[in-house]
């Protein structure tokens, strides 16, 4: 059995991976892509229906990386506020980017209700809550920019935010519409199935070993291609590139054991929705079908851990203390809890662009989210079909960060990441 099944990762629970053969031997395409995860899959399908040859290559299954183990939050907001754009990049700049991600949103959702895929849809809000008045500062913020930049949104205070959320823990909260959850390895599994339907070749299985100009050489044998497009998110660096430029953050994530509708009731009062809260490293929570909770979060020296940790019993403990300190009436026990790792940049936005040596090679990677990675899945495409490039800038792993590569080096990259994103977070 692969050892990606043995994990305590819920969302397997639904349904066993599929796996397609592994590559045996020499195959040819018009592009060939590395990773199954959203931003591959996502590329796979804009290419595909465009008319192109295309050849998929993953390592172990579709979705085993970070795509099949998150939260499912499908929002705009998933590492970056705006306020926080608005702050590093100013307005106009802030609206393109805010663009970008939620074309992300929008085209996830229209695979669901197009493809009628069976991935948990919850439609909810998205509800930003602040823990005291430091966040509280954060969450006015977040609604004020909202308000400049005309985005849809609603502020609650201290006097009203127990009318959206049965706590007596937080001071106020902004909420917003347009998001919905999911069972994102589902969706993963699913969109598989339908890029096999419509002709991609996938070959599951197949780590590639070396990225060429002309295509990729894999364990089980050769792919030769015009394209390569590499979708490897937090593993990019293992194929020597880009070591610098993109990290990983660890969280984990638990699943409660059902509650009855009265609990669900108690802690979401009108509406379901998604929350996240204002700590740097927050703890975000939602209900998932079948009453049950999902509940995530981290710490910081977890946060920025060189490896995988299986200390879960620590954050199954720390997860449920949280949530009976905001809930204390509910009786919440994490039945599956479960680490993960995503890829991100110094700056939390996305890290793509060509090899300096192989021109024909992309690499998009930090995405810091499924609707990010599902845009530059699809803008990998558009770059090939189109020759599109208005954000070529805005990704480019040639940006400049606060913290620049000779620092990091002194300081080391956890200790690098973790204060560029302080700064980004809270200094904006
Ligand atoms: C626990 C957790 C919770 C999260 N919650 C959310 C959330 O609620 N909302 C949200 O928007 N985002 C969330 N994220 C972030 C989101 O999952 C990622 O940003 C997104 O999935 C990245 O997609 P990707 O396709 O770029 O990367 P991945 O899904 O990691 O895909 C990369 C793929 O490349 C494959 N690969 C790597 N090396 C090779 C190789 N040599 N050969 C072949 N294949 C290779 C991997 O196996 C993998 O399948 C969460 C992440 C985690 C870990």
């Amino acid at each position: 059995m692969n050892k990606k099944i043995e994990e305590n990762v819920f969302w397997y629970s639904a349904k066993a991976p599929t796996l397609s053969a592994p590559l045996s031997g020499e195959v040819t395409a018009d592009v060939v892509i590395v990773g199954g995860g959203m931003a591959g899959l996502s590329t796979a399908q804009r290419l595909r229906e465009a008319g192109k040859d295309v050849v998929l290559v993953e390592k172990d299954f579709c979705g085993a990386g970070a795509s099949g183990k998150t939260s499912g939050f499908i929002t705009p907001n998933s590492e970056v506020e705006l306020s926080s754009l608005l702050a590093t990049h100013g307005p106009e700049k802030a609206k393109k980017i805010w663009g970008f991600v939620t074309s992300g949103v929008d085209d996830i959702r229209a695979n669901i209700e197009k493809y009628k895929i069976d991935c948990d849809y919850q439609v909810q809000d998205s509800l930003f809550i602040a823990n005291d008045k430091a966040g509280m500062k954060y969450v006015e913020e977040e609604n004020e920019t909202r308000e400049t930049l005309q985005y849809q949104t609603r502020l609650y205070t201290d006097k009203d935010v127990q009318t959206t959320i049965g706590s007596s823990g937080y001071v106020g909260a902004v909420r917003f519409p347009n998001t919905f959850g999911m069972n994102s390895y589902l969706y993963c599994q699913a969109l598989r199935e339908i890029l096999i339907n419509i002709g991609v070749r996938i070959y599951e299985d197949t780590p590639v070993t070396n990225i060429r100009d002309d295509g990729v050489t894999t364990t089980g044998g050769n792919v030769s291609a015009k394209k390569v497009v590499v979708c490897g998110d937090r593993f990019i660096p293992d194929m020597g590139v880009l070591k610098k430029e993109i990290y990983h953050v660890q969280t984990f994530l638990g699943i409660s054991k059902p509650l009855s509708d009265e609990d669900i009731k108690k802690i979401f009062p009108t509406d379901k929705m998604m929350v996240w809260d204002t700590d740097l490293v927050y703890n975000y929570y939602r209900a998932t079908g079948g009453n049950r909770v999902l509940l995530g979060g981290g710490d910081l020296i977890y946060t920025y851990a060189p490896n995988v940790s299986n200390n879960t019993p620590r954050f199954k403990k720390r997860l449920e203390k949280y949530f009976k300190k905001k809930f204390p009436t509910i009786p919440i026990e994490l039945e599956y809890i479960w680490p993960g790792m995503l890829g991100v940049s110094k700056d939390l936005l996305p890290i793509m662009g060509a090899d300096e040596k192989l021109p024909n090679v992309w690499y998009v990677g930090a995405a810091t989210g499924l609707p990010w990675a599902a845009a530059l899945g699809k803008y990998a495409a558009d770059r090939i079909l189109n020759g599109r490039n208005e954000y070529d800038a805005d990704f480019s792993w040639k940006r400049k960060f606060v913290i620049g590569n000779k620092i990091q080096t002194l300081l080391t990259t956890p200790l690098t990441y973790a204060l560029s994103h302080g700064i980004t977070e809270y200094l904006g």
